[in-house]
Formats: C-alpha cells, structure tokens, sequence
C-alpha cells in the first residue's frame, strides 16, 4: 500500500503557484481544499504554495496533520483527488542547507578499499562522529528531471565529460521545527520526513578533488529527490535498533531516539532491478546527525535536507552505488541484457522504497527517478 506522503503539484507547463497535496490509495488529493472545506487543522499551512511554511510550525502541528490526514483518507474523499492528467509533482519544499553525510560502515569501508587500497578503509574519526560533507542546495532537484553529464577536471590536465557518472541510493531526511541547538532526545522533533535521494556523482572528477576538503563539483551538478515526502509520523512501524557501535557514541550522540529506520530500498537502472540496499544498516541515525550538525551551536534551518550517504549491505546485491557494484569500474554489472560498469548517456535511474507499516504489510514511500543527457556540446 501507499504510504501517506505530502508533495507538491502543479500543471504540466504552467509556472504559477504549486498546490500542496497529499498521496491516498485513490489518487493525489487537494489537502488544501480538503481543510479548507472540511475543517481540518492548520488549514492556512495546508493552503500554501509549497511544504515551507509547514516545515516551519513544528512536530505539534505535523503530529495534528498527519493524524487528521490519515483518518480522513480512510473514508470517502473522493471530491477532492484531482484529475490525474496534466499534474507534475514539484520539489516540496524550499532546500535550505544540503548536508550529506557518509553514515553507512559498509559503503565507507567499500569505498575507502577501492579508493584508497593501501590505506586502513575507515578514517581514524569514522566511528566517532558521523561524518559528512556541505553539498549545494541549489541543485537539489525533483524526481524525473533529467540529469546532463557533468564536465570536470578528470585528472591533472584533462577537462571533459565524466567518464564514471554514478548513482548513490539515500535516504533524505526533511527538517523543520524551531532552530537551534538540538539535543539527542529533541532529535526527530525536527524531522519533519523522509525523502528517496539519488547523490549523482561523477567519480574520476570526485576522486581527482576530494582530498584533502572533501566532494565539491564531482557531485554539485545535481542531487535528486522523491516529489513525496513521507512524515515521519506514517514511519512508526519502521523503527528498529542501529547495528551495534564500537567504541559507544558520546553522551550527546547517544539516547532513546538513536534508532535507525528499516526501510527497504530498491535501485533500478533501465526498468531492471540491479540493488537492493538496507537502510537498516545505517552505523548514524538520523536523531544522530541532526545532534551532530547542531552540536557546535549552528542552528537548524526549515528546509534544512540531511542525505544519509550511500546505502550498502554486506552482500553485494546490497550495494548502493555502481562504484561498489562494479568495484571500482572492475566488475561489470548485469543490467537487463547488457552490462555496466557506469551509467551511459540515456540511462534512466529508479529509486524506490518499501517500509513496514502499522498493522502489517508493507508501505510504498514513492521513487526517485533520472535520465541521463549527453554532456553539453
Ligand atoms: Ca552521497
């Protein structure tokens, strides 16, 4: 079943302002209206153009929101759920700061060995604090924008397309609530939700300018997310303890919100199932980095999108970016009737989601999807 998400959506070619919905078994309901008409709560954050101003009032208001939503879309809201030609879901909120962090063991281990095979995997800070990096909110983008092949200095004195354009399957997390410091147990108070993200990243131009600051233009071209954002209030189920931590998290990174979310993620190339990672997995969890980023007294931000870093499993079916799939370009991948060891120009990349849901069976958290342009002539 669908799980209930909140997006935004506007007509196929007309600029004008976007119209707040929410996702139900039957279509892509009017929450606005749906308030407007029937009463509901904060029914002026519910008419607005985009997810902000909600993002702003805090865990009450989401709490009153989604526990409203959920039982008025079990009945009949049939006059509500717009006509489905012509609509095109928009990016839902305004993308404050973009932090991504690099919070999954697996993924760090595997990248470290290909990247830097003669060196331990892990740094030495790895298991101390979750690291990450400042990525560029401007080129946040929704589902279903194509994505042109970056150009970059792929080594010294080589300027061109990249050569190893990349996917990197995470999660999102949408923050909101007041600003300020934010202690551990306050954590997922400023969670508003759950986006599916797609880090595109161009390997040779990342690898030839990481050290010693980190990513910067191998992967600032274009960031991608689900056009429905998932409350963490439709996640309850979802909830499950964080692999075991050695050495232990400090006391401000530890406490009864450190708990990771057992979501099952999926990775498409091409209409074929190629990946199927864990976020399970997660060494970090969320309540973990939102502490961790506002630790040193910078606040939070409404809007604020926090990426989880690449999602990988212990089993290879389980990785979460073709640089572990083909390691490191040297295993090719099986893609339908072909193979790949990066992606190719033309290329249209699927993410989506399935997370255990209150009652049983399973949620749909929607996707994130990309094509691939050529590189500008
Ligand atoms: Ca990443």
């Amino acid at each position: 079943m669908r799980s209930l998400a909140l997006g935004v959506v506007g007509g196929v070619g007309r600029p004008g302002p976007g119209r707040l919905v929410a996702r139900s078994a039957e279509g892509v309901v009017d929450v606005g209206s749906l308030a407007d008409v029937e009463g509901g709560p904060h029914p002026d954050l519910l008419a607005a153009s985009s997810l902000d101003p909600l993002l702003a009032a805090g865990r009450p208001a989401w709490r009153e929101v989604h526990g409203w939503l959920a039982e008025r879309l079990r009945a009949d809201h049939a006059p509500y759920v717009l006509p489905p030609a012509g609509l095109e879901l928009r990016l839902p909120f305004t993308v404050a700061d973009y932090v991504d962090f690099f919070a999954c063991e697996q993924h760090a281990v595997n990248a470290g060995r290909i990247f830097r095979p003669d060196a331990e995997p892990l740094a030495p800070n790895w298991k101390h604090l979750p690291v990450g990096y400042h990525g560029r909110a401007g080129t946040v983008v929704v589902s279903g924008t194509p994505v042109t092949r970056p150009c970059g200095q792929r080594a010294a004195g080589d300027m061109g397309p990249t050569r190893t354009l990349d996917v990197e399957v995470e999660l999102g997390f949408v923050c909101g609530g007041s600003t300020g410091p934010v202690p551990v147990d306050d954590a997922l108070d400023h969670v508003f939700g759950v986006v599916l993200l797609n880090d595109w990243s161009a390997r040779d131009v990342q690898a030839f300018e990481t050290r010693p600051l980190g990513p910067m233009l191998g992967k600032s071209f274009a960031t991608s997310i689900s056009g429905w954002v998932t409350p963490l209030d439709e996640l309850a189920a979802a909830w499950v303890d964080p692999p075991p931590r050695d050495p232990s998290p400090l006391p401000h990174l530890t406490g009864a919100t450190d708990r990771g979310l057992d979501l099952a993620l999926e990775l498409s190339i091409n209409g074929e199932p190629v990946s199927w990672p864990p976020a399970a997995d997660l060494y970090w969890t969320a309540a973990q980095l939102v502490t961790h980023l506002t630790s040193n007294g910078a606040p939070l931000r409404p809007g604020d999108l926090l990426g989880s870093g690449t999602v990988s499993g212990a089993r290879r079916e389980q990785r979460g970016c073709l640089l572990e799939l083909s390691w490191g370009g040297r295993e090719p991948v099986v893609v339908g009737a072909g193979t790949r060891t990066y992606l190719e120009d033309g290329d249209e990349v699927v993410i989506t989601a399935t997370a255990p849901a209150v009652g049983g069976g399973r949620l749909e958290l929607g996707e994130v999807r990309g094509r691939v342009l050529p590189a500008r002539g």
